[in-house]
C-alpha cells in the first residue's frame, strides 16, 4: 500500500515537471504549441558523413525534422528563422558520461550535448525514471538520457548474474563492467566472474560495455562478446587480432581522451579555465576543487596520472588505428566525476580526437549518427533528417574549418525548442 502511494506521489512528480518544462519552453521560444518553424539560409551538417549542404532550410514540426534541402517550401504560418552565415549541425551525443542528479542534464545540454549514455551509476535508474515520460514529448528541453546503471561489481558468478538480473529487469540500457587494477594497485574481476556476466546478459538480450586499461583485457572481453569498448586500450597498440574481433562483435570503440587528460592536466593550468563558455555554466565547487593548492600538489605527485599521461599518445594512435579499420567510434569522456566537467569535456573531446587524425566530419559522426547507434536510437536522434527530433545546434562558425568552431555555439535546441540560456 504504501508502496503504490510512493508510486503515484512519484508519477505526479513527473507530471508536474512536465508540465513546468512545457510553460517554461514556450516562455523561452515565444512562441506556441505544435508550432512550425524554419531555420532559412543555413550550411547543415546533417551528421550522417555526407558533405554539408549550403544555404540550406531545415523545417520544424512539433518538435520533429519534417523537411531538410535546399527546396523547402515554408508553409503558411511556419515561423522564419534566419540562419545565414550560420551551421546547423545535429546535437552532441556522448556514449560515455555520468549523471548522479537529473539537473546535470541541463548543464550538459547548455554546452550543445543533447543525449548522453550515462555508464554506469547508483542513481541512473531513479534519473532516468524521472525524465522518460518528458523524453517523448515535444516539450523536452534537456539532454536525453540512457543508463547503464549500477555498474557491476560482483566477486563471483553467482551475484554477476544476480546483478545482471537486476539491470535486466530495471530496463537499463546495457550492462557495464570494469576490467581494471588500477595499474597495480587494485584486484581485477575474474575471468570467472566476467564470464558469468556476458553468459546472463546474453540470456536477458542485454548487451555489455567493459571499462578496460589493456589490450589483452580488450580482446579478452571482445572474445566473450563485448559490444562497447569504454575507454581507449593504452598500454599498447591495438593489433589485428584486436580489430578483427571488434569487427566481428560489431562492437563500439568509445576513447574518452578528456578522462587521460582529466588525470594530469591541472597542474599546468588548463587554457580551457579561462574560457568565458567553459566559466558559464561549470560548478563553481568543482572549479573551486581544480584550483585547490593541495589537489594540484597530489596530482603533480600522482603516479596513475603520469601514467595515464605518458600513454595518451597510445591512445591517440589505437583511436586512428581503429578508425581508419571502419570500427565505428563514439564521441566520449567520462565526464561527471570531480574535474571532469560536463558538456565541456564532451566539446574539448571532439579537439583531441582531431589530433588522433580524425577529420572534422568524422568527428562529428563519432558525437552525432555513430553515438545515435550505439544508444540503438538511431530512429530518434542523432542526424537532421525527417522524422528525427529536432536536437540540434546552431553555430556561428563552420567545424568542419576548426572542430573548436562547435563551441561558437549561437543556440542550442532540442524537440525544436530553444534551450533556456539562464
Ligand atoms: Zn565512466
Amino acid at each position: 500500500m504504501k508502496d503504490h502511494w510512493q508510486r503515484r506521489i512519484g508519477s505526479t512528480a513527473v507530471l508536474l515537471l512536465t508540465v513546468a518544462v512545457a510553460s517554461s519552453t514556450s516562455a523561452a521560444t515565444d512562441d506556441g504549441a505544435g508550432s512550425v518553424k524554419a531555420f532559412v539560409g543555413a550550411r547543415i551538417i546533417d551528421g550522417t558523413g555526407k558533405p554539408a549542404i549550403e544555404k540550406a532550410t531545415l523545417l520544424l514540426r512539433n518538435g520533429r525534422i519534417e523537411a531538410v534541402g535546399t527546396s523547402v517550401k515554408l508553409p503558411a504560418g511556419a515561423q522564419r528563422i534566419d540562419a545565414s552565415g550560420k551551421t546547423i549541425i545535429p546535437g552532441l551525443i556522448s556514449g560515455h558520461s555520468h549523471v548522479s542528479d537529473a539537473s546535470q542534464l541541463a548543464t550538459y545540454a547548455h554546452y550543445g550535448v543533447t543525449a548522453i549514455f550515462s555508464l554506469g551509476g547508483d542513481k541512473e535508474i531513479e534519473i532516468r525514471d524521472q525524465v522518460r515520460a518528458a523524453e517523448q514529448t515535444p516539450a523536452l528541453t534537456h539532454s536525453r538520457l540512457f543508463i547503464a546503471g549500477p555498474v557491476v561489481v560482483s566477486r563471483t558468478p553467482e551475484d554477476a548474474r544476480k546483478a545482471v538480473d537486476d539491470l535486466a529487469a530495471a530496463n537499463t540500457d546495457i550492462v557495464k563492467f570494469r576490467l581494471d587494477d588500477n595499474l597495480g594497485a587494485g584486484r581485477k574481476m575474474s575471468p570467472e566472474v566476467y564470464s558469468a556476466i556476458f553468459e546472463e546478459a546474453r540470456k536477458k538480450g542485454m548487451r555489455v560495455a567493459v571499462h578496460v586499461v589493456y589490450l589483452a583485457d580488450a580482446k579478452a572481453v571482445l572474445r566473450l562478446g563485448a559490444d562497447y569498448i569504454a575507454h581507449s586500450v593504452r598500454d599498447s597498440d591495438i593489433d589485428d587480432e584486436a580489430i578483427a574481433l571488434l569487427k566481428k562483435n560489431n562492437a563500439f570503440y568509445c576513447p574518452t581522451l578528456m578522462r587521460e587528460v582529466s588525470t594530469f592536466i591541472y597542474p599546468e593550468r588548463p587554457a580551457f579555465l579561462s574560457d568565458p563558455l567553459f566559466l558559464k555554466w561549470a560548478d563553481p565547487r568543482d572549479l573551486a576543487r581544480v584550483q585547490d593548492a593541495a589537489f594540484l600538489d597530489r596530482m603533480r605527485n600522482d603516479r596513475g596520472g603520469q601514467w595515464y599521461k605518458e600513454h595518451l599518445p597510445v591512445a591517440l594512435r589505437n583511436l586512428k588505428k581503429v578508425s581508419d579499420a571502419g570500427v565505428p567510434v563514439v564521441m566520449g569522456t567520462d565526464s561527471g566525476p570531480a574535474g571532469r566537467f560536463q558538456g565541456y569535456f564532451e566539446q574539448m573531446e571532439l579537439e583531441y580526437m582531431t589530433q588522433a587524425g580524425l577529420t572534422p566530419m568524422q568527428t562529428l559522426a563519432a558525437a552525432t549518427s555513430s553515438a545515435a547507434k550505439f544508444a540503438h536510437a538511431a530512429d530518434r536522434i542523432g542526424t537532421l533528417e525527417p522524422g528525427k527530433w529536432a536536437d540540434l545546434l546552431v553555430l556561428d562558425a563552420n567545424p568542419l574549418d576548426d572542430i573548436r568552431n562547435t563551441r561558437k555555439i549561437d543556440s542550442v535546441w532540442i524537440a525544436g525548442n530553444r534551450v533556456p540560456v539562464n
